[in-house]
């Protein structure tokens, strides 16, 4: 008896930029969605894109790994297309800060990539489509889609933090000389930017706080540095902004959402329902569980003092973000 599930779509733009070559053969090896479920592949390019020759060749090599769960494999130029009846969207593809572009100018070239995919999937995607915003500034990118697509919930929108957590996590289990496996409830509260605030104050090894393992200082000198500045170290060693680990995170990502998280947290930027004081609509990075397909912010958690001004500080900064693209939000 043939026991395979009906195939999913899952949609990815930028999908010849450095992240898409490593996270394309990922969701089709099936390390996203389970080893037991089909995807078919849709494929964005830019209308403009310089890149079209390189995206054939990534699309000729996924043909020739033969993996068994592939079932559909096509490039699109027109969002609408790409998106429709989409169950996942990884939204990659953004607009790279050239030399001597101010902060405005990258929010503002960025902002419209996302009004044009967040109508599309508004137009064509699943009622029930996951979307994950992997191109930066993340937060925002999702936000400016999430408020194009009014006819979609807020919370099938989704921004990576979870390479922020994950290297968080990372850095914990190497001063701890414990394995990454026995963490849990780490967390990366706020904008994908150095302004996170990674935090270990609810962190458990092995089910034992960790508060009592670490210093002060470590946290304050290395910890948080490290993990806030990763992004520009890698760039810095490899020549290259991170791209294998990034795409590692994204699968982690949806398939933590799409087959749920039991009790583990996982840090993911969704949109504020009013959690800890985060203003609704701000796409913020909390810890979550998901289960059912639905991602919820852990409740009820006790807040340091020191650790609300650190959340205060990263909704000053995302407040900053939307003020410079409110052209771009719909007026109502
Ligand atoms: P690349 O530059 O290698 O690829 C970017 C892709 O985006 C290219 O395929 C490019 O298309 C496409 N693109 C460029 N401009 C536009 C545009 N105006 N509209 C639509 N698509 C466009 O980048 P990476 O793959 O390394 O990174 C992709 C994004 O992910 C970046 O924004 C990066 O900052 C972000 N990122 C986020 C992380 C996170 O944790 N949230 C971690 C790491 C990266 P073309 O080939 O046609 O130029």
């Amino acid at each position: 008896m043939d026991t395979m599930k009906k195939p999913v779509r899952v949609a990815v733009t930028g999908p010849a930029g450095q992240i898409g070559y490593s996270l394309l053969f990922r969701i089709a090896s099936g390390a996203m969605l389970g080893a037991d479920q089909p995807v078919e592949l849709r494929l964005l390019e830019r209308a403009e894109s310089a890149s079209s020759a390189r995206l054939t060749g990534t699309m000729m090599e996924l043909e020739d790994c033969a993996f068994p769960l592939l079932e559909g494999l096509s490039a699109f130029r027109d969002p609408v297309e790409a998106f429709r009846d989409a169950d996942y969207a990884l939204l990659v593809g953004a607009r790279p800060r050239a030399p001597g572009m101010e902060r405005a100018d990258l929010l503002e070239a960025n902002a419209r990539i996302f009004v044009e995919q967040g109508r599309a999937l508004n137009a064509s995607a699943s009622r029930d489509v996951k979307v994950l915003v992997v191109g930066n500034p993340c937060n925002t990118n999702a936000m400016i889609a999430m408020k194009n697509a009014p006819e979609l919930a807020a919370r099938n929108f989704s921004a990576l933090m979870r390479l922020d957590q994950n290297r968080a996590e990372a850095q914990l289990a190497k001063k701890l000389g414990c394995r990454v496996a026995d963490i849990d409830r780490v967390a990366v509260w706020g904008n994908h930017s150095p302004t996170m605030a990674a935090d270990v104050s609810f962190a458990t090894v092995k089910g034992e706080p960790v508060a009592g393992k670490l210093d002060a200082a470590w946290l304050h000198d290395e910890f948080e540095p490290v993990v806030a500045k990763r992004g520009g170290a890698i760039l810095a060693a490899r020549g290259a902004s991170s791209a294998a680990s990034a795409a590692s995170a994204a699968i982690d990502h949806m398939r933590d959402w799409a087959l749920g998280s039991g009790e583990r947290w996982l840090t993911m930027a969704v949109p504020s329902e009013g959690e800890y004081g985060v203003p609704e609509g701000m796409v913020f990075g909390f810890p979550c569980r998901t289960e059912g397909g639905v991602a919820r912010p852990v409740a009820d958690l006790a807040i340091s003092e020191a650790l609300r001004a650190r959340i205060e500080r990263n909704v000053a900064e995302l407040a900053l973000e939307a003020e410079a693209v409110k052209a771009f939000l719909p007026k109502h």
